[in-house]
């Protein structure tokens, strides 16, 4: 049974590093941009970038099958710095717009993206596209900070003093040791969707009683700590009503937009614009990066 099992996940393996290298030879990768929301008023203050491979026949596949893939036989590199490119091209177009002028982007970053050229080639790929380093987010989780831990924290801080920012993805699902938060120096936390899902809960319910408290003392934590906090995958009124509630300010889901084609959000269709008037007060500090 095993070498069964075994077998059939190695040809699909084999299959998927395939059509990653035919979706890089025939720029099948795009990026598409989930708006970042002000909880309370609802408009969009950043994008996060998320893969899409668009294949001819099987229409758009979603990235985590992939990426795993990819970064078991080393294409992540190669993907990483498409993503990269596409989400500086992203940022060049939307700052060319009055009204997303101070917006920003946050990509995924795997581990073995982490290599020591790193952040020069941020340096200069940010030059080459004329973007304020403050403009991008790298989004790592607390799997790449375990995996990775020979020289991730001074890279980590040497892309800070380049003036990038960063967030700890999916928080609360890995081991979310404590220390890390110490050891590494984040700017943003973002609360796993799961967390928001338990929220559906009944009211008073062991779960939801349990689902709170979690979420407060994460946001407590954050608050402390002076991080920021991106609750993800909202997707109704009711927790955007707790969440609100509890102090969060920022988020992301479904409930405010999809990851969409950058024609479509430029487009004005989807992302909720920010207020043109109050753009010059728009920093870092209120765009949930501060
Ligand atoms: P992530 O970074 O945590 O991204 C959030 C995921 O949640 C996205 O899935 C997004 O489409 C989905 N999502 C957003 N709002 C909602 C919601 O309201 N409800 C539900 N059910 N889902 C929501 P997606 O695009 O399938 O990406 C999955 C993961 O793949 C990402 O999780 C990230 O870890 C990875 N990924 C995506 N793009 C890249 C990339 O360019 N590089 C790397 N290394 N990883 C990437
Ligand atoms: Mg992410
Ligand atoms: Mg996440």
């Amino acid at each position: 049974m095993f070498n069964e099992k075994f077998g059939r996940e190695a040809a699909r393996q084999l299959e998927v590093k395939e059509v990653i290298s035919e979706a890089l030879k025939n720029d099948w990768f795009e990026l598409h941009f989930q708006p970042i929301v002000d909880l309370k008023s609802r408009s969009t203050i950043g994008f996060e970038g998320l893969l899409r491979l668009v294949h001819p026949g099987k229409g758009i596949l979603p990235p985590l099958e992939y990426i795993r893939a990819a970064e078991q036989t080393g294409g992540i590199l190669e993907i990483g710095d498409l993503v990269l490119e596409l989400g500086l091209q992203a940022l060049e177009r939307l700052h060319s717009k009055p009204e997303w002028q101070s917006t920003y982007v946050a990509l995924n970053f795997s581990a073995a993206q982490f290599l020591p050229d790193l952040p020069a080639n941020l340096a200069q790929k940010l030059s080459a596209h004329s973007i304020d380093p403050d403009r991008l987010v790298l989004e790592i989780t607390e799997t790449t900070l375990m995996q990775n831990n020979m020289g991730l924290a001074s890279l980590i801080e040497d892309i800070r003093n380049l003036g990038c920012a960063f967030a700890l993805d999916d928080f609360g699902t890995g081991f979310s040791s404590l220390s890390y938060m110490n050891r590494f120096p984040v700017d943003t936390v973002k609360i796993d969707s799961s967390f928001i899902s338990g929220l559906d809960e009944t009211a008073g319910s062991e779960r939801a009683n349990k689902t709170h408290a979690l979420i407060e003392a994460i946001v407590g934590l954050s608050k402390r700590l002076e991080l920021n906090v991106i609750a993800e995958g909202i997707e109704n009124e009711e927790q955007l009503r707790c969440l609100i509630e509890m102090g969060v300010e920022t988020g992301q889901g479904f409930l405010f937009g999809k990851a969409e084609p950058l024609d479509t959000v430029l487009s004005g269709q989807t992302a909720r614009q920010p207020e043109i008037m109050s753009l010059p007060d728009m920093k870092l500090s209120n765009t949930g990066y501060g």
